[in-house]
C-alpha cells in the first residue's frame, strides 16, 4: 500500500498480466510522471498543445497529422466520426444520427471484437464480410478482397481493419480496394506495439487513420491514446473532440491541426467531447512516446526478459508443474512465463490463478490459457522485487494445497 491508495482504502496489486484497463493499465516511467506533474502547473491553449503533440505523433508515425485521445477506443470513435462527417459542421452537429448520409463501416467478420462498440457509438452501422472458416478449422478462407469490394457502395463511410498477425487479407490489399472506391480505412492497432516499426507500418501500408493505445506498451497515461493519419480526417476528429465554445470570428485554431479556412462555421461540441484528453494526458503521452522510441525494441525486450528470467528461476522446483519462458507479442518481443500444471499437480491452473488473486497482495495473471492447464505471467508491469514474491507465494500454495 502506498500513500494515495492507502488514503482511499484501496489495495495495490501485482500486475503479472500486462497493461490492462481493468488492472489500471501499466506502470509509468518516473520521467513521464514528472512531465505530467509539470504540465499540471500551467495552463495552455489546448488546441495549440494538441497541434504540438500532433507534430510529434506525425514524426513518429509518418502520418500527416495526429491527435492525443483518451484511449484507442476513443480514437476509433473519433476516427469513425471523422469519416462520417468530413468537414461538414451540420453533420458533426447531427451525430450519432446519420439519417441522410453514408454510415456503413465494412469489416471482416473475423475481425469483429468488443472494442468495435466505439465505431458503432459514433453512429456507424457495421457491415460484415467473409466467412472465417479457417478459424473454426472447417476450411481455409477468411474475408477476401472481392468481398470488401462487393460490400462497398454508396452507403459506405469507411472500412475498419483490426491489425493483428492473423488478419486476412493484408492491409495493403484492403486499402487498395477501399481507395479505389474513395473510402478511408481506419486501423485498430491498439495493442500492436512493440515492435516500434509498427508506429509507421500501417500508415505506410495505406491506412487513412490508425488508433493506438497510449497506456499499453508505449507507457503513457492509462487514459491516453493516439489517432493519426490524413490531415483532413484528423482535423474532423479534432473538431469533434475539442471544446467548441468559441466565437467563430475571434477563433484562431493552429492551422496544422485545424485549417479554419476550410470551415463554413464552427461546429458545436461534438460526439467526441467525452473522449477528451487533458494537458496531463497529452504531455504524458508525448513524453512516453519519446522514451518508447529512445529505448528501442532490443533494450526493452532485454529489460522484460530479465524480469521474466527471474520469475522462471523463482518458479522452479514445483511438484507437478513445469516452467518455461516463451516469446509472445506481435513480433515475439514480449517474453511470457508459462507455468504448465500436470494432472498430478496439487491444484488446477484455475485454482492457482484464483488463489493468487485472492491472496495479499493480490497477484493477477494472464487467464488466456487457464483451461489448458497453463498459468501465464507477463513481466511488463512487474517491479524488480515482484518475481521473487510471486515465486514464494506459488511455492507456499503448492505446499499447503
Ligand atoms: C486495448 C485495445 C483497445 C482499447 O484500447 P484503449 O486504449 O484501452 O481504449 C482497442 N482495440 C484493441 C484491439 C485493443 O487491444
Amino acid at each position: 500500500m502506498t500513500g494515495v491508495y492507502e488514503s482511499l482504502g484501496v489495495r495495490t496489486i501485482i500486475n503479472a498480466k500486462g497493461p490492462s484497463t481493468r488492472l489500471s493499465g501499466g506502470l509509468m516511467r518516473p520521467e513521464v510522471a514528472a512531465a505530467i506533474a509539470e504540465a499540471s502547473r500551467a495552463c495552455v491553449d489546448i488546441a495549440e498543445l494538441q497541434a504540438a503533440a500532433g507534430r510529434a505523433i506525425a514524426e513518429a508515425t509518418g502520418a500527416e497529422a495526429g491527435l492525443v485521445t483518451s484511449g484507442a477506443a476513443a480514437a476509433l470513435l473519433l476516427g469513425t466520426a471523422a469519416a462520417l462527417t468530413g468537414l461538414d459542421p451540420a453533420r458533426m452537429a447531427r451525430l450519432p444520427d446519420t439519417t441522410g448520409f453514408a454510415n456503413e463501416v465494412v469489416v471482416a467478420r473475423s475481425q469483429r471484437n468488443q472494442y468495435d462498440h466505439a465505431v458503432r457509438a459514433a453512429g456507424a452501422r457495421l457491415v460484415e464480410v467473409g466467412l472465417p472458416d479457417r478459424v473454426s478449422g472447417a476450411g481455409v478462407r477468411d474475408a477476401e478482397s472481392w468481398e470488401y469490394a462487393a460490400a462497398i457502395g454508396e452507403r459506405t463511410a469507411a472500412v475498419l481493419y483490426v491489425a493483428q498477425g492473423e488478419a486476412r487479407p493484408a492491409l495493403a490489399e484492403v486499402a487498395r480496394v477501399a481507395h479505389a472506391a474513395r473510402v478511408p480505412v481506419i486501423v485498430d492497432a491498439a495493442a500492436q506495439l512493440p515492435p516500434a516499426v509498427n508506429l509507421r507500418r500501417f500508415i505506410a501500408e495505406g491506412a487513412d487513420l490508425v488508433a493506438y493505445s497510449g497506456g499499453k506498451a508505449i507507457g503513457g497515461p492509462q487514459a491516453s491514446g493516439i489517432l493519426c493519419g490524413r490531415r483532413d480526417l484528423v482535423m474532423a476528429a479534432a473538431l469533434q473532440m475539442l471544446d467548441m465554445d468559441v466565437v467563430f470570428a475571434q477563433w484562431s485554431p493552429p492551422p496544422s491541426l485545424i485549417d479554419k479556412a476550410r470551415l463554413v462555421g464552427a461546429p458545436p461540441h461534438g460526439i467526441g467531447r467525452p473522449c477528451k484528453a487533458g494537458k496531463e494526458e497529452i504531455v504524458g503521452l508525448v513524453a512516453a512516446l519519446r522514451l518508447f522510441l529512445a529505448e528501442g525494441d532490443a533494450a526493452r525486450t532485454r529489460r522484460w526478459r530479465g524480469l521474466a528470467t527471474d520469475l522462471v528461476a523463482a518458479l522452479r522446483g514445483l511438484n507437478g508443474a513445469s516452467v518455461s519462458l516463451r516469446d509472445a507479442g506481435v513480433d515475439g518481443s514480449v517474453p511470457m512465463v508459462e507455468l504448465a500444471l500436470a494432472p498430478d499437480a496439487p491444484m488446477t491452473a484455475l485454482a492457482l490463478a484464483t488463489a493468487l488473486q485472492d491472496g495479499e497482495p493480490s497477484i493477477h495473471v494472464d487467464p488466456h490459457r487457464l483451461d489448458a492447464g497453463v498459468v501465464l505471467f507477463g513481466p511488463t508491469c512487474l517491479e524488480p522485487d515482484a518475481p521473487a514474491l510471486i515465486g514464494r507465494r506459488v511455492h507456499a500454495l503448492f505446499r499447503t494445497a
